[in-house]
């Protein structure tokens, strides 16, 4: 992308109304759109980081054969009313709205009911089984508090994964494969080092179910640790029955604050069984189908990476994130004519600053945006033969061939 023919603009200060050091990060940089209060609007980079998040968890499920699908926003609220769950007293965050011609219907803030009723026209007999289904879907949520930037938001994009099978076993073993792809995931999007699988309250068959916490100073979850970090509680479940039911004692445990960047639950008959999603088994009896749905956050962890990795001059995106891997500046006649001949082909990498502005106002904003590397080229090394790449996160900066940077450049 050529920086001349964008819309954003980089702003030195963030608007006065967002405090999260995300929201206002995010903002500066032309990353995000502040609509109201926990509702942001993508720009082109913004987008292109959500999409590579997408990419990533993508890539990760197909790979336990889960099929993509997309459902709808609306709901009819008569799967919800069999779960009494479409009740503002049993869930507090409806957005609900109504139809011209009569009758309510609500904003989807989550999928279970859907996707159970939708399965029912799918699922009858146990060769249908095990299946797994997700989708990447706009959630609506009429939080209280909606002060932490995009990290929680009324309008926010999940990754929800649900699935279903015909025995407790198969759905154990699906269960392990997922958190086997959330560990795979969480660390190619840069934060596995301090992403830990949580023990959290809301198990079905298990006293537990597993929240995925990083760690984060804004986090608005508080969660305990061992000394290896090998064992993390959130606070609802951390208490001494517990963890001696997990053979550990709570005196080495430290607390911390964390953001939930995604969960599992084993859900067994939770929806299944109100919904009547049914399978007819090898005996020929008819049983309930048992599931499992696993959250991610998709919104949330483009804030949590922001938030994390921001430094002083501004953010700095991982390289299987950032929206771009090389932000280009030329500097002189032979510079810019060089730099044109790089960009060529190299368009979906390389973010070339080539507006009109004094080469510092191109670094702050190299640097704001937080693109891994900052290329430039300019008369002056171009005469030694070589040009300068500077690694945003390490602040390192060497001078390096034409011809290395090409071969960089195909890989
Ligand atoms: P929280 O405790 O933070 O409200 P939750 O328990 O309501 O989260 P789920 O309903 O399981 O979360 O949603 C799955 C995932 O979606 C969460 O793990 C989190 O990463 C993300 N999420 C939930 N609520 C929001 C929100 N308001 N804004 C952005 N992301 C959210
Ligand atoms: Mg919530």
């Amino acid at each position: 992308m050529k920086l001349s023919k964008s819309f954003i603009k980089t702003l030195r200060d963030a608007p006065k109304d967002e405090t999260a050091r995300n929201g206002a990060l995010l903002t500066r940089a032309g990353y995000v759109h502040k609509e109201m209060a926990g509702v942001y609007d993508f720009l082109p980079l913004g987008l292109r980081v959500i999409e590579n998040i997408k990419n990533i968890i993508r890539e990760e499920l197909n790979k336990l054969d889960c099929q993509e699908i997309q459902m709808s926003a609306l709901q009819n609220p008569e799967p919800w009313e069999k779960t009494g769950r479409f009740s503002d007293q049993e869930v507090d965050i409806w957005f609900k709205t109504e139809l011209s011609s009569g009758g309510v219907l609500g904003l989807a803030p989550t999928h279970e009911e859907p996707i159970t009723n939708m399965l029912k026209s799918y699922i009858s007999s146990y060769k249908d089984l095990p299946l797994s289904v997700y989708q990447f879907q706009t959630k609506f949520r009429n939080e209280l508090r909606a002060k932490s930037g995009i990290l929680r938001g009324r309008e926010f994009l999940m990754k929800d994964l649900y699935s279903f099978h015909t025995s407790e076993e198969d759905l154990n073993d699906f269960y392990a494969k997922v958190e086997g792809a959330y560990d795979r995931i969480f660390n190619r999007l840069g934060i596995g080092d301090e992403t830990f699988e949580t023990f959290a309250s809301g198990g079905i068959f298990s006293k537990y179910s597993h929240e995925y916490q990083t760690f984060l100073p804004v986090g608005e979850d508080t969660v305990y640790y061992n000394a290896d970090k090998s064992v993390v509680l959130n606070k609802e479940v951390y208490n001494d029955e517990v963890l001696a039911d997990l053979g550990v004692t709570g005196e080495n445990f430290k607390e911390t604050t964390a953001a939930e960047v995604g969960n599992i639950f084993k859900l067994k008959f939770k929806y299944s069984e109100p919904l009547g999603l049914k399978f007819v088994d090898e005996s020929n009896s008819m049983r309930e189908v048992y599931m499992g749905c696993y959250g991610i956050g998709v919104s949330r962890v483009m804030g949590v990476i922001a938030e994390k990795f921001a430094d002083d001059k501004g953010l700095v995106w991982p390289k299987e994130v950032a929206p771009y891997q090389y932000y280009l500046v030329a500097i002189g006649t032979e510079g810019t004519r060089v730099a044109d001949e790089i960009y060529a082909g190299n368009e979906e990498k390389i973010l070339f600053d080539d507006r009109d502005v004094r080469p510092g106002e191109k670094f702050a904003d190299a640097d704001l945006m937080g693109i891994p590397e900052r290329i430039v080229i300019s008369d002056k090394t171009l005469a030694e033969g070589a040009v300068e790449i500077a690694d945003r996160k390490s602040g390192e900066t060497k001078l390096i061939s034409l011809d290395e940077l090409k071969n960089l450049l195909t890989r």
